[in-house]
């Protein structure tokens, strides 16, 4: 990101009138943190809401903050967003649609989009606009993501790009994805991939939504069945595809792990409040488990903190970003279980149309996700244990060997 060192000449710039002009929206625009929040994405209604905040958001002059202005940002810095990021953690805001449009390919686009594409594509992006997803995962590539088969084939001045996607967060309301393919199975797996900006509202792109076992359908198959895409549209350089995913899941871990806002918000408090309502607060047993969850959420401030300073200071999120994911999803499940332990049989039975009560369960059953969205809790561990620790590398007998060239179901 281009870091704003200027003299800015928005009247918020100082800190003590960009706390104001902040709670001043939120006030107006949110309400406080006061529990837990189940995240059924597929919700027509929570999408809405959520584009019209971040309209919302974006009038105000608050949206995108250490974003250029040129490209739709607020033009002011990272410190900003810091600030931004503490006082909105008391606060839902009703963004988490856009959790990887901004999260993810909004860095993306800023680090490797072109001219012609930032200005084709990032203002929308911010003011909530248009919505992005991001495609990476097949079926026969997930942790191995760089072993994926979609094919993207020249053909004159456009790519045609044919085959499938699964897990794509968000794809059923999305207006643009992020789609890595293969452009040179000739060369080694991790070298012959490219990364593309697709328009979803292409008739040859089919999006079908998965449910869950939570019984939303947050995600979905993608199938490319010959998508024309004009050569404008390739993001970075041709086969350096498999650069921009590792910077893209690097994103996304801090964003799991260590982002501002809702996202990584204390839960502890919904907790100890939920125990005082139904008077086991001073059951010891609970006091444990609450104290336990306080105590990690506070350090994952630090871990978080850690991060971010990091990518202020200018240096892409290493193993940091592992360490943090990690943390965060061993959080969410630390959380499932104290949720469940204070709950009790209320979690596992509820009365129809009982939202109140249901919502623990779809929280309880959403929190594996969190272990496997963007690299699982493994895959994490391997990564600290190969650039942490410095253990040896998981051999791979195909190394250097041609993509095509290598046995595949
Ligand atoms: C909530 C959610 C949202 C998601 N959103 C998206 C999205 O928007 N876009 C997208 O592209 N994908 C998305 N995904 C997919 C996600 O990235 C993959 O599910 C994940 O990378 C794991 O791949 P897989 O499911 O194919 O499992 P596999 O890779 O088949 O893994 C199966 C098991 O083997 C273990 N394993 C695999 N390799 C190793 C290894 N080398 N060492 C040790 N253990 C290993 C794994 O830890 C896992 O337990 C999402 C997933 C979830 C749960």
């Amino acid at each position: 990101m281009q870091e704003n060192t200027q003299t800015l000449d928005s009247p918020i710039q100082d800190e003590e009138p960009f706390r104001a002009a902040v709670l001043n929206f939120l006030e107006g625009n949110c309400e406080r943190v006061n529990e837990s929040e189940s995240s059924l994405e597929d919700d027509p209604e929570r999408v809405k809401e959520c584009r019209n905040f971040q309209k919302e958001l974006f009038n105000a002059g608050l949206a995108a903050l250490p974003y250029s202005k040129e490209y739709g940002g607020a033009g002011l810095t990272k410190k900003h967003q810091e600030l931004f990021d503490e006082i909105a953690r008391d606060w839902r805001l009703p963004n988490g649609p856009l959790y990887i449009s901004h999260g993810m390919c909004l860095p993306m686009l800023d680090q490797y989009g072109t001219d012609e594409q930032k200005n084709t594509f990032m203002k929308e992006c911010i003011s909530g606009e248009k919505i992005w997803c991001q495609l990476f995962s097949e079926p026969g590539a997930g942790s191995d993501v760089a072993s994926l088969s979609t094919r993207a084939s020249r053909d004159g001045d456009e790519w045609v790009i044919s085959g499938q996607k699964v897990w794509t967060s968000g794809a059923h309301y999305a207006d643009l994805g992020m789609v890595i393919a293969r452009t040179d199975p000739s060369l080694p797996k991790h070298k012959g991939l490219s990364m593309f900006i697709i328009d979803f509202s292409d008739p040859s792109v089919e999006v079908k939504p998965l449910k869950q076992i939570s019984g939303g359908s947050g995600f979905n198959e993608v199938f490319f069945n010959e998508t024309r895409v004009p050569s404008s549209q390739l993001l970075g350089d041709l086969n350096q595809g498999w650069n921009l995913a590792v910077s893209m899941l690097m994103f996304e871990r801090v964003s799991i792990g260590a982002g501002g806002g809702s996202l990584t918000a204390d839960r502890s408090p919904t907790l100890i409040e939920l125990a005082k309502a139904l008077d086991k607060n001073t059951d010891p047993h609970i006091r444990q488990i609450l104290s336990n969850l306080w105590i990690r959420e506070k350090i994952r401030r630090f871990i978080g903190q850690r991060v971010r300073d990091s990518v202020a200071a200018g240096r892409v999120p290493g193993p940091e970003g592992s360490i943090a994911k990690l943390n965060g999803s061993l959080l969410a499940r630390l959380f499932r279980d104290a949720s469940m332990e204070i709950i009790g049989t209320s979690g596992q039975a509820w009365e129809i149309g009982d939202e109140e009560a249901e919502k623990w369960s779809v929280g309880c059953l959403a929190a594996s996700g969190v272990s496997i969205a963007g690299g699982t809790d493994e895959v994490q561990r391997n990564i600290i244990g190969e650039r942490v620790l410095a253990l040896p590398k998981e051999p791979d007998p195909y190394k250097g060997a041609s993509w095509d060239s290598v046995p595949r179901n």
